[in-house]
């Protein structure tokens, strides 16, 4: 299947000049993601106005062409792989931004690059917490589509936490505006937060207006080395039960620390078999008083090795090792299944044990890292899909999810569900949320047009 010459026809008239790729080698790079799976676009549009995405939206439900919005493609679940084949929306060129002091509000479009989202909000004395690793390279309309998460989700929460309001085209292009700049909103059903993570699957979101919150003052950071995993999960345990909620609190096994130490020297003693990273952010004053209890605390808790940096070129070496986590897996094997399963925090220690037995019967290395505050681990099975290991790869994946599922855990914190996971989602989700999941996109989107095959 491809577009008939008549579509061709209209898409021109819609998106006369660059808006419009139709040929196969120019449209080709929008059909990858960093899931690194790949379906050939019929034509890539990048409409530049609410009315263009408007009149596309209303094109397609007419004609039955499947749709596929995209942000920057950095979605690890094949999120926006045109599977099937259908248009792209790319919103690379909807990237207005206005930061408001006034009202605490930023209003984007939604391909605006979160840090330079970030970065505005800052200019002007003000914070967008919410921090994916990716946030120097994603949308903030990917990030809301996915509800994004990322270090400071742990005492400010995830993207969801921050929308306030959105504008989005339902298919047929009707606009819908949900929410506003009111940073208190009952009434009515909540359609933004319906939106929030709703993975391109039921409309396409034209402008998001974000909470922003005063910027703290300071920052410092601290790693904390243990000589074994136990102790590191016990001690997270201790920084909370001693009242302190750092804004990022992430943990680093043992295989990752043995990993990373195949890229080069590492700041913590080779006996060292866990490590915790830890940020705190308040007043300058406060700071220093908080991160002397935190010290204490770790070392309470048996911490073997204690860095601090204040301020983020102090900060920055001690984040580097967690950034180096992803290239180094690859010296163990060249090909991953990377899974973001998030438990129960008390349920923390119960999954790492049993993810890395789900890693030893597959005979496959595993690392496990990631936002322990939340209960949000990291799971990258290591496997070499030319060597015949990908059956056993799938294996260990499958057993993982089950086992988080039956700790009262879900297969994802925030990647989402995508093409990845698909399959995997009915053992999660019940047979009658699913089917009432399956109305509300029935609603939203009659002929199912929005980013098929993904999801549900
Ligand atoms: C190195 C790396 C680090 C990462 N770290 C994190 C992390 O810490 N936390 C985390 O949560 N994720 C992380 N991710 C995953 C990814 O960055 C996020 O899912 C991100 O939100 C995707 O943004 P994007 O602009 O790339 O969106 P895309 O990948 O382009 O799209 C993602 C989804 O959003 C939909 N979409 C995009 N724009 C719209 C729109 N305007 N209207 C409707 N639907 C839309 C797409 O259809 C798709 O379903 C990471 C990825 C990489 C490669």
């Amino acid at each position: 299947m491809s577009l008939s010459r008549s579509q061709t026809q209209t898409l021109k008239s819609l998106f006369p000049g660059e808006e419009l790729l139709l040929s196969p080698e120019e449209a080709a790079p929008f059909g990858a993601d960093a899931s690194r799976a790949f379906a050939q676009p019929w034509a890539v549009v990048r409409p530049r106005s609410l009315e263009q995405a408007r009149e596309l939206l209303a094109f397609a439900h007419r004609e039955r062409i499947p749709l596929f919005p995209r942000g920057r493609a950095t979605n690890v679940v094949g999120d926006c792989v045109p599977q099937g084949g259908g248009i792209v929306i790319s919103t690379l060129f909807l990237d207005s931004l206005a930061i408001d002091p006034e009202d605490f509000v930023a209003v984007a479009g939604p391909g605006v690059v979160t840090a330079d989202l970030a970065a505005a909000a800052e200019g002007r004395g003000l914070f967008y917490p919410p921090d994916p690793a990716s946030v120097r390279i994603s949308t903030i309309g990917g990030n809301v589509a996915t509800c994004a998460g990322g270090m400071r989700a742990l005492k400010y929460g995830v993207t969801r936490d921050f929308v306030l309001g959105l504008t989005a085209v339902l298919p047929g292009g009707q606009v819908i505006r949900c929410g506003g700049r009111t940073h208190k909103n009952v009434a009515g059903l909540d359609l933004a937060r319906l939106l929030v993570g709703s993975e391109g699957t039921l409309a396409f979101i034209t402008e998001i207006i974000l909470k922003l919150l005063p910027k703290p003052a300071a920052t410092a950071s601290v790693l904390a080395g243990f000589a074994s995993e136990a102790q590191a999960l016990a001690a997270a345990q201790a920084v909370f039960r001693a009242g302190m909620l750092p804004a990022a609190l992430e943990f680093m096994g043992a295989e990752v620390l043995d990993c990373l130490a195949l890229l080069g020297p590492t700041p913590w003693p080779r006996e060292t078999r866990a490590a915790l990273l830890l940020r705190l952010d308040g007043s300058a004053a406060a700071l220093a008083a908080d991160l002397d209890s935190l010290a204490a605390i770790l070392r309470a808790a048996s911490a073997t090795h204690l860095e601090q940096g204040l301020g983020a070129d102090q900060e920055e070496p001690l984040w580097e090792q967690r950034r180096l986590i992803n290239p180094a897996s690859f010296r163990l094997r060249p090909d991953k299944l990377s899974d973001d399963v998030t438990v129960p925090r008390g349920k923390v220690a119960a999954a790492v044990a049993g993810i890395r037995q789900a890693g030893a019967a597959a005979g496959l290395p595993i690392l496990v890292f990631g936002h322990i505050g939340d209960g949000n681990l990291h799971v990258n099975v290591m496997y070499d899909a030319a060597a015949g290991e990908s059956e056993a790869a799938q294996r260990a994946k499958s057993d993982t999810l089950d086992l988080v599922l039956s700790l009262g855990g879900t297969m994802s914190g925030e990647h989402g569900i995508g093409l990845v996971k698909a399959a995997y989602l009915p053992r999660q989700i019940g047979q009658e949320e699913l089917s009432l999941m399956r109305r509300i996109k029935d609603q939203f989107d009659p002929h199912h047009i929005m980013n098929p095959g993904k999801a549900y």
